[in-house]
């Protein structure tokens, strides 16, 4: 095993002025856990966007080394479920805000946290997956919870240009459901359209003023952006749908009434990746391996090195970044 590998660490000076530096660490320097994983792929989330940047307070123990996500293989392990050599993957769990996450060679963490990487999918596809992608596949499992099915007509997704947003399309269109992507890049029409979108709308159609009904669009929807976009989407929805809501990238506050609930019978359905039960976690992978089109996988993916990492943070917080960001860590 490395005496030494890399690690980007997050740290804060006595003003609480935040700084990012690659720094070099030992695993005397991890924090605790019974499995140590080597990382071999990390990649970046919105949230991972947030710590880097300190735009929003993600990151709640000093120093921290961020990265929600990781893939790589256990190197020592005093858990039962888990041996040298097994291939692994983490999302969430508080990693990268609260523990040392992925951005290192190495990780320390609770065997509990882990789940096998599925046979089908290498260490670089799980991360071009990443949170982003399981909380799509969450979401799709949400809605079919609900028994949305695809006769019952368009499913609206938002923030559709994004990591989630992209992995929601892929997935909803190889189940078989119209899918209508909302996006302010209106540029990106034939990548979403290549992803399976067969209706771009302009984000713009979602953030004017909130009616408490309007005309119903769609039967059902996943939403990464919140505030006044899912309020809309919310007031769009046709009779007995619903929403499932999993993001904040245009805001955290909902500036909703309650008529779509109570006049429509509309729901909105919660979720959240970081806590999500194993259980759910090894289903929602299981049916990631099993239905994801890797070749629409892959054409959403770029790749970024492991110094670029703090720069890429502005960018992608900028809503500049298209699909998803992969790093093979050194
Ligand atoms: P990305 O930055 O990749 O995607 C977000 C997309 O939202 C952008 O690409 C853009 O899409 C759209 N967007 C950005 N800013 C605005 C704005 N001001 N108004 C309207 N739309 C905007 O992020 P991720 O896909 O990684 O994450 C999406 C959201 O989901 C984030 O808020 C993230 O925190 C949340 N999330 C939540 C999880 C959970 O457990 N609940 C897990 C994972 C993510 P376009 O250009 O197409 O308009």
């Amino acid at each position: 095993m490395a005496e030494r590998f890399e690690a980007i660490l997050i740290s804060r000076d006595e003003a609480k002025k935040q700084s990012v530096a690659i720094v070099e660490l030992g695993l005397d320097d991890l924090m605790e856990g019974d499995v140590v994983v080597r990382v071999r792929q990390t990649t970046m989330n919105y949230k991972d966007a947030l710590a880097l940047t300190g735009r929003a307070p993600v990151v709640r123990r000093w120093p921290m080394i961020p990265g929600v996500d990781f893939a790589g293989e256990v190197a020592e392990s005093r858990h039962p479920d888990f041996r040298p050599g097994d291939p692994v993957l983490l999302n969430g769990w508080g990693v990268g805000e609260t523990h040392y996450g992925g951005y290192a060679g190495y990780a320390r963490v609770k065997g509990d946290w882990l789940i096998h990487r599925p046979a089908g999918l290498t260490a670089e596809q799980a991360m071009e997956i990443g949170t982003a992608g399981y909380t799509a596949m969450l979401c799709v499992m949400a809605l079919e919870r609900y028994g949305t099915k695809p006769a019952a007509g368009p499913v609206l997704v938002t923030g559709a240009a994004g990591g989630v947003g992209s992995v929601a399309i892929a997935l909803l269109a190889r189940l078989g459901f119209e899918v209508i992507a909302s996006t302010g890049r209106t540029a990106e029409a034939d990548y979403l359209a290549s992803l399976g979108a067969a209706e771009i709308i302009g984000r713009d159609e979602l953030s004017g003023p909130v009616k408490p009904l309007a005309k119903e669009r769609w039967a059902a929807g996943i939403d990464t952006v919140g505030s006044t976009t899912l309020a809309n989407a919310l007031s769009m929805t046709r009779y007995g749908g619903a929403i499932a809501a999993c993001g904040l990238a245009g805001g955290m506050d909902l500036p909703a009434s309650v008529a779509p609930f109570i006049l429509r019978g509309i729901s909105l359905l919660g979720i959240d990746s970081v806590m999500a039960p194993r259980a759910r976690r090894e289903e929602a992978w299981a049916r990631i391996e099993a239905e994801l089109d890797l070749g629409k996988l892959a054409a959403m993916t770029r790749r970024i090195a492991f110094e670029d990492i703090p720069e890429a943070a502005d960018d992608l917080l900028a809503g500049k970044v298209r699909g998803r960001l992969v790093i093979a860590v050194p």
